[in-house]
């Protein structure tokens, strides 16, 4: 019996067979020729025919695979009939007697660098002639192709990681689970899987020795996969299952815990297309709208027309009801050309999100005026918030531009454990605040949260982060609330939308904290939800101090999931 334990990142347990997806196609060696004795010609024609096979494999994929996906497929088979690519490889077989795998391998080089010279949309396209590439090298070589294994039946799949490219063509009708050996909670992967409401596991060390075919038991709820499949993890694969045919739905208009207490659930988006699906999700209004997503392709700072433009676009999903819009976070993993240094030793600890402002002040002020505008035309309730807020002075400094605006209420997020320390001083000062557990908890712990050999320092259950959520909460309530302004609280207002308000079981703890909304992927609403909806405000502070006060991140987890037992019975 072999069991593997890694970092859960979307919850759900499955029984299936691990599929392991194949690794980059390794470079033809340089100067491989055709086999002593054998005929150009017939060694040029496998390259047509190896590049008909590709397409004909990726047309089929095409065909089923979903959304953006399709796109993508259908985009790489169509260069695997671009005859550049196969003739100028056909061309290196029978003037240079090249390897039909080298000739495809230097002619897939010499097309990329050709379109990286036309630059703009063509040079984009580079990187798929390299796809189509590896692939029809596989091809002539008899392996599996790269990526995504191309099977019919439902799979666990298990990988070091996934590229992006990858992620665009994942099918979740056959893609079962996703167990990586590398990622960090925060990856780019463990952030699509929960938008996909695929279970999933990163940083999970060995896990890519599992032999292709076997059977395999995926608790992502507790982050562990084992190959000792029994009965009974049969029967929770099966509630999860049943979870999956009859999803849990999310109706709006807030949850109420038995006790009566009620809480906001919110999305997080990244512009008017995210913005329309959490309405559909019945999100009760929007608690991080991650602004600097408009901006990441550009090379130079947006006007205010064309910020004001997208503001309006997103707020129109969500009328009469709350938007908190972060101004933008640029730097460490989000560099912005026009805003940040590329340069620095350490991007995370460097001018980043609001410090940029104390150079570039009038990207900021730019950005203020334009959500100010927007605020104006649209009926949101527009919130705003700063990131990376380390010192009482920058929270003062920040209110200061937004009260010159009208824009109110202004609030920070609680992202550095200096924020979380001294939150009583900084709650004055400001609105509200709402705690970033991705940044706070990469901080907290010192630990880069896109280091994957990290993730288990990189774990919002560490009893030191969620000490600091309590500091805040505590910080919350000593600076007091204005109950006209916010409702019944006599704290000021703490929300959460870092991914730890989307772990229903953290959930819990961060409400029992003192958190009084929390921001999540549309797809986290319904469990969250459902898993809320069964506690008492008494219990879940029960939970929460248990929690704060466990040993290790793992006896914290432990010990909220026993106290909630309806995790398991979700298959959660
Ligand atoms: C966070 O740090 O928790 C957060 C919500 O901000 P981001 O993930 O965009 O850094
Ligand atoms: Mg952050």
């Amino acid at each position: 019996m072999s069991q593997y334990t890694g970092v859960a990142v979307s919850p759900g347990r499955v029984v299936g067979t691990v599929r392991t997806m194949a690794p980059p196609v390794a470079e033809p060696p340089v100067g491989e020729k055709i086999p002593e004795g054998a005929d150009p010609q017939a060694e040029a024609a496998r390259i047509a025919e190896a590049a008909a096979s590709v397409q004909q494999a990726l047309t089929h994929r095409a065909e089923h695979a979903p959304g953006d996906g399709k796109a993508v497929l259908e985009a790489t088979a169509q260069m695997a009939a671009d005859p550049s690519l196969t003739q100028t490889a056909q061309g290196f077989v029978l003037a240079g007697g090249a390897s039909a795998a080298r000739a495809v391998w230097e002619a897939g080089d010499q097309v990329a660098s050709m379109l990286e010279g036309l630059g703009g949309y063509m040079a984009e396209r580079a990187a798929d002639v390299k796809d189509v590439r590896g692939r029809i090298v596989a091809e002539l070589r008899g392996e599996q192709a790269p990526g995504i294994p191309d099977v019919e039946e439902p799979f666990v799949l298990t990988a070091t990681d996934l590229a992006p490219a990858d992620t665009a063509t994942l099918d979740p009708a056959l893609v079962m689970a996703l167990v990586t050996s590398d990622g960090g909670p925060q990856s780019h992967t463990a952030i699509l899987a929960r938008q996909l409401g695929l279970p999933a596991i990163v940083a999970a060390k060995g896990v890519l020795d599992i032999a292709d075919g076997t059977e395999v038991f995926v608790d992502a709820g507790f982050g562990t996969i084992t190959d000792d499949v029994t009965d009974e993890h049969r029967r929770f694969a099966e509630a999860w299952t049943e979870l999956q045919k009859n999803p849990l739905t999310y109706e709006g208009g807030g949850i109420e815990l038995t006790d009566g207490t009620r809480m906001q659930l919110l999305a997080n988006i990244g512009g008017a297309k995210d913005a329309k699906a959490a309405a559909a999700a019945h999100a009760d209004g929007v608690g991080l709208f991650r602004t600097e997503f408009l901006f990441l392709d550009r090379e130079d700072e947006p006007t205010v027309e064309e910020q004001t433009t997208a503001y309006l676009e997103a707020f129109a999903s969500f009328p009469g009801k709350k938007v908190v819009v972060r101004t933008i976070d640029a730097g460490a993993d989000k560099p912005l050309p026009f805003l940040t240094d590329t340069d620095e030793p350490n991007p995370a600890l460097g001018v980043r999100a609001y410090r940029t402002s104390w150079e570039k002040r009038s990207v900021l002020t730019n950005q203020l005026d334009a959500i100010s505008a927007a605020a104006k035309q649209s009926d949101a309730k527009v919130w705003v918030m700063a990131p990376m807020i380390s010192t009482t002075e920058d929270t003062e400094d920040f209110v200061g531009l937004c009260r010159e605006r009208d824009l109110a209420p202004a609030g920070i997020m609680v992202e550095t454990p200096s924020a979380a320390v001294t939150a009583d001083r900084q709650l004055a000062a400001c609105d509200f605040a709402s705690i970033g557990t991705n940044d706070l908890t990469q901080y907290t712990m010192a630990a880069d949260r896109m280091l994957g050999t990290l993730a288990h320092l990189n774990n919002p259950w560490q009893p030191a982060v969620l000490t600091l959520v309590k500091a805040t909460c505590d910080g919350a309530r000593a600076a007091g609330g204005d109950p006209e302004a916010f409702g019944e609280s006599a704290a000021k207002p703490v929300g959460v939308c870092g991914e730890a308000a989307g772990d229903p079981g953290l959930a819990v703890v961060l409400v029992g904290l003192g958190v009084n909304s929390l921001s999540m992927t549309p797809r986290s609403l319904p469990a969250v939800a459902k898993v809320l909806s069964t506690v008492s405000l008494e219990q879940a502070q029960q939970l929460a101090a248990a929690a704060v006060a466990a040993r290790t991140a793992d006896d914290a987890r432990d010990a909220v999931r026993a106290g909630l037992p309806i995790l398991g019975e979700l298959g959660l």
